[in-house]
């Protein structure tokens, strides 16, 4: 069990317990005796102090709860029809997939025709490339969280519009207040557009570092024009190695 989950586990207990407490009619509980002033009346602690005081623990913030609000999310996504022409075309909404708080998440444009099918970010041709991308930089696919601009895929794989970028954003940003990564990748200049609300391109954009809400942002070619372009590869792998460093993590192969 983890850090996190073994706080998460001592608040439940420690509620439990207060709660027995409180049905057997203790209503106070002592705090620990003063060895300086054992005359002092003893300080009393609340109930709802305590746990308050465990749930403050950096290690048992409601993951919990942020894992069901993120599937309640994305069950309000799959309902979503604000783009009608997306909507009516999709097979599937495609939603982030990853664990919450990762190190790193990478953001790309919109899905494809592999992930309108199978229902998950990344996994046509891009999607391998970028898994590549991934290992090459050493995490493991399912250590980071992917997602897109937008949850359905456009028609023939057509470049968002701004209006169906807007509709999408605001599940973009609850996406991100919930999952909570440290850094951000962002793919493309879509990604980069949206994310950011820039319009330079992407060739001037790629290996900076931006901010989204106070998470360092990273630029960088889009895998689907890696797949057009290959020489492109070692610009990526450069920038990857860009962020690697701001990460404080090790750069494989070095
Ligand atoms: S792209 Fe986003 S906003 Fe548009 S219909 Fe799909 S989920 Fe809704």
């Amino acid at each position: 069990m983890d850090e996190r989950k073994k706080a998460d586990e001592l608040a439940r207990m420690l509620g439990q317990h207060l709660d027995s407490l409180r049905a057997a009619g203790i209503e106070w509980l002592p705090a620990a005796e003063s060895t300086t002033s054992p005359s002092m009346p003893l300080p009393v602690v609340e109930q709802s102090s305590l746990v308050a005081a465990a749930n403050a623990s950096p290690f048992s913030e409601d993951h919990e709860q942020r894992q069901h609000a993120l599937k309640a999310l994305q069950q309000q996504v799959a309902n979503c029809t604000r783009c009608p022409q997306l909507a009516s075309t999709r097979t599937q909404t495609v939603f982030g997939v990853g664990p919450l708080d990762p190190e790193l998440c990478f953001i790309g444009e919109a899905p494809g025709a592999d992930e309108d099918r199978l229902g998950e970010p990344f996994v046509g041709a891009a999607g391998q490339l970028l898994d590549r991308i991934i290992v090459a930089s050493g995490f493991q696919r399912q250590e980071v969280y992917i997602c897109n601009i937008l949850r359905c895929r456009p028609p023939g794989n057509r470049t968002p519009t701004p209006e169906e970028a807007h509709h999408c954003q605001e599940w973009l940003e609850k996406t991100l207040d919930l999952v909570r990564p440290k850094f951000i990748c962002a793919l493309g200049g879509t990604a980069t557009k949206y994310l950011l609300g820039m319009d330079t391109g992407i060739t001037k954009l790629r290996g900076r570092f931006f901010e989204y809400r106070g998470i360092p942002v990273l630029c960088t070619f889009h895998p689907s024009y890696l797949l057009r372009s290959p020489e492109k590869k070692r610009e990526v792998w450069e920038d990857m190695k860009t962020l690697l460093t701001r990460m404080g993590r090790p750069i494989p192969g070095k």
